[in-house]
């Protein structure tokens, strides 16, 4: 296969391979001292009081759903336009997750229609910053006050977004991240949690190691071998070495959000005045953390999302769908009787959506190659 622009990529430079290599050289390849580090520099950057880091933005959410006491019976209210793992997190808990449509110019979710979905069993409300726009966090904080319930944010896409000048993270009880990399920063797998809680970040602690009250460095530091399992918890840890790699990724976040908005600046101006091709709004009260650059093609005009699709993959453009409706996956269908109909404004969406390629470091051959392209099969 030709060499292919893919829609997302990591970027490692020699100072981050430095930065593995040196804590492969030392006594601690996991629970070490950089975990800590990692957690601090994070929960700085961000501006909230904790951060737990954990194996995946995965295992992110599942230590979120754990640490609000979801369990069976509870209801969740979820985006329908976002990623299976938003949602799997509630079931993994043996929670229902209920799925709510977005508004058709962000697709994020509507709080209008999350009124709407609130039950006696609803616990929480897990808003996703779709792309990397934060979600509407003051209506969404609003709606939680009045019906007592936890908002969760899955910023996965929206590292270093801001919502009314305060970053993405700091907006919801739990906020979590992914550290995938496709994501703004990468430790290969990993993830976080902020929050200002905490008691929700010690459940959290516990959480990721067994359901045990302390780790191993502590007790190594305290001379001490005893320690109870406290409850059900697993292995969500995430290593030194990762730690180290986010630690040194974490240093250039700023700029790689920089080069990410004018990527998606230089798209939009490409687009302006093309027919058939609308980028989804952008509000003017955040800052877009571009993730994902997704474009909506006019497709009752003639356009057809799946021969662009092909056609651009066969330039070597990575593009790619995100995401099919959570509802529409067989699992959820077969588990919890889901079907068309339910989130009509996600779904018509997905038939028309694709994301572009957007990356730091995608240089501007590339980008004026996939908008040539992009211009030229669409006309
Ligand atoms: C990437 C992503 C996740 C999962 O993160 P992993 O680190 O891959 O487990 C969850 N939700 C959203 C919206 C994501 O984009």
């Amino acid at each position: 296969m030709r060499n292919t622009i893919p829609y997302g990529r990591q970027s490692i430079t020699e100072e981050d391979i430095q930065a593995v290599i040196d804590v492969l050289r030392s006594s601690w390849l996991t629970t070490g001292p950089k975990v800590e580090e990692f957690e601090e520099a994070f929960s700085q950057f961000i501006g909230t009081k904790y951060a737990v880091a954990v194996s995946s933005g995965t295992a992110a959410l599942h230590a979120s759903m754990y640490a609000l006491g979801i369990g069976p019976g509870d209801e969740v209210i979820v985006p329908a336009m976002t990623f299976a793992a938003s949602a799997n997190c509630i079931v993994f808990q043996r929670g229902t997750p209920v799925f709510a449509d977005v508004d058709s110019e962000t697709l994020l979710i509507d709080p209008s229609v999350v009124k709407k979905k609130i039950t006696p069993r609803t616990k929480a409300i897990i808003a996703v910053d779709y792309a990397g726009h934060p979600c509407n966090y003051d209506v969404l904080r609003e709606i939680a006050s009045e019906y007592g319930l936890a908002l969760v944010a899955d910023c996965c896409h929206a590292l270093g977004a801001k919502y009314r000048e305060k970053y993405a993270g700091t907006l919801a009880d739990l906020n979590v991240f992914s550290f995938h990399p496709v994501k703004h920063i990468t430790t290969g797998e990993g993830g976080m949690v902020t929050t200002h809680d905490s008691i929700l970040a010690q459940r959290m602690r516990s959480f990721r190691n067994h359901g045990i009250t302390s780790d191993h460095r502590e007790r190594h530091l305290q001379g001490d071998w005893f320690y109870e399992m406290v409850d059900l918890g697993y292995n969500y840890r995430l290593t030194d070495f990762q730690c180290a790699l986010g630690l040194s990724q974490l240093s250039k976040l700023s700029n790689w959000i920089i080069e990410r908005r004018e990527i998606a600046r230089r798209y939009s101006e490409a687009f302006h005045a093309v027919t058939g091709i609308k980028p989804l709004a952008e509000r003017p009260d955040v800052c877009h953390a571009y993730h994902l650059y997704v474009i909506r093609l006019d497709v009752g005009n003639g356009l057809n999302r799946g021969e662009l699709f092909r056609a651009l993959r066969e330039r070597g453009i990575g593009v790619n769908v995100h995401y099919i409706p959570v509802h529409l996956h067989p699992y959820y269908r077969k588990r919890f009787g889901t079907a068309p109909g339910l989130c009509p404004v996600a779904e018509q969406a997905y038939k028309e959506i694709l994301s572009l390629p957007i990356f730091p470091g995608m240089g501007d051959e590339n980008l004026q190659t996939v908008i040539d392209a992009v211009k030229q099969l669409s006309s």
